[in-house]
C-alpha cells in the first residue's frame, strides 16, 4: 500500500510536469505562429515583442496562462489586448502534454508524441489565422513518422503506435499510410475541383495526412479521415450558421478584427473550410486512444 501510494504521488508529481512543460512549449509555439508565417527568424529577436507597441515583453509578464491571467488580457506597455488566442495555445499544449504522459507513462513514445501534439497545435494555429499548413512542420514530419514505425517495429516496449495488419511490417504500413494519406486528400482536392469549380483543400493538407499516416499507418488513416470528415463537416454547419445569423442580425455591431486579418484578404471565394484542424482532431484521437479503436473496429477489417 505504502509503495502504491508512492508510485501515485510520483505519478501526479510527472503529470504536473508534463503540463508544465506543455504551457511553456505552448507559449514558444504562440512565437512560431506568428513569426513562421510572417518568415521572421523564431530565434531573433530571442524575446517577445507586443504586436501592437513593439516593447519587449519582460519574463514576468511572459509566464504562460498566469501572466495573460494577471495581467487581465492587456499588455503592460500600452494597455491593449492580447489576445485569447495566446492563453488557449498555452493551455491546449499543456492538457495535450498531460495527456500524453497519462495514456503512455515511461517510454519513448511519450517525448515523441508531446512533440508530435506540438506540432500539431502549431498547425492548427497557423492553419485557423493564414489558412495554409507550415512545411516545416509537415517536411520533417513525413521522415519523422516513418522513422518511428521503424523503431516500433524493432522496439515494440518504445510504445509507439503504428497500425497494420498483423503479418505487415509497420515499415511497409507507414510507408503506405502516407501514400494514402497523401494520395487521398489529393484526390478529393481533385475532385472538389471538377465538381465545385474550386479547390476544397490545400496541398498543405495533403503533406500533413502523409504525414499521420507515416505516424500511424495506412489502417488509421482511413479513421482519421472518417472522423475528421464528421468533425468538419459539424464544425463548416456551425460555421456557416453563425455566420448567416451575424450578417442578417446584428448589423450594428462591428466584428471586432483579431490581429491577424489583414492576412485574410484574397482568400479563396465561399465558404472555404480549413479541414487541417479536423484532422489534427482526429490524430489526436489516434494518438491517444488509437489502440483501443484500431482493436476495436480493425478485426472486422482483417487488421
Ligand atoms: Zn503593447
Amino acid at each position: 500500500m505504502g509503495t502504491q501510494t508512492g508510485f501515485e504521488a510520483l505519478d501526479a508529481f510527472f503529470a504536473l510536469v508534463s503540463f508544465a512543460i506543455g504551457a511553456v512549449v505552448g507559449s514558444f509555439l504562440t512565437v512560431c505562429s506568428y513569426r513562421l508565417p510572417r518568415n521572421e527568424s523564431i530565434t531573433n529577436p530571442r524575446r517577445s515583442r507586443c504586436p501592437k507597441c513593439g516593447n519587449t515583453i519582460a519574463w514576468y509578464d511572459n509566464i504562460p496562462i498566469m501572466s495573460w491571467l494577471i495581467l487581465g488580457a492587456r499588455c503592460r506597455h500600452c494597455k491593449q489586448s492580447i489576445s485569447w488566442q495566446y492563453p488557449l495555445t498555452e493551455a491546449t499544449t499543456a492538457v495535450l502534454f498531460l495527456l500524453v504522459f497519462w495514456r503512455y507513462g515511461f517510454v519513448v513514445a511519450t517525448p515523441v508524441y508531446m512533440l508530435f501534439s506540438a506540432a500539431l497545435v502549431l498547425v492548427t494555429f497557423v492553419d485557423l489565422t493564414h489558412w495554409e499548413i507550415p512545411d516545416e512542420v509537415t517536411y520533417p514530419g513525413i521522415p519523422l513518422g516513418v522513422a518511428c514505425s521503424l523503431v516500433a517495429m524493432f522496439y515494440p516496449a518504445s510504445g509507439l503506435f503504428v497500425a497494420g495488419p498483423p503479418s505487415d511490417a509497420l515499415v511497409l504500413s507507414s510507408l503506405l499510410g502516407v501514400l494514402l494519406g497523401g494520395g487521398s486528400i489529393y484526390l478529393l482536392d481533385k475532385l472538389c475541383l471538377i465538381l465545385l469549380k474550386k479547390p476544397g483543400m490545400g496541398f498543405g493538407d495533403v503533406k500533413l495526412m502523409a504525414m499521420l499516416g507515416g505516424f500511424f499507418g495506412w489502417p488509421s488513416v482511413l479513421f482519421i479521415l472518417m472522423l475528421a470528415s464528421v468533425v468538419g463537416s459539424v464544425a463548416g454547419v456551425t460555421m456557416i450558421l453563425a455566420q448567416r445569423r451575424r450578417t442578417h442580425g446584428e448589423h450594428r455591431q462591428e466584428r471586432v478584427p483579431i490581429e491577424t486579418d489583414d492576412e485574410r484578404e484574397g482568400l479563396p471565394e465561399g465558404h472555404y473550410l480549413p479541414f487541417g484542424p479536423s484532422l489534427v482532431f482526429a490524430a489526436l484521437v489516434v494518438m491517444l486512444f488509437g489502440k483501443d479503436i484500431l482493436g476495436y473496429y480493425g478485426p472486422y477489417f482483417g487488421i
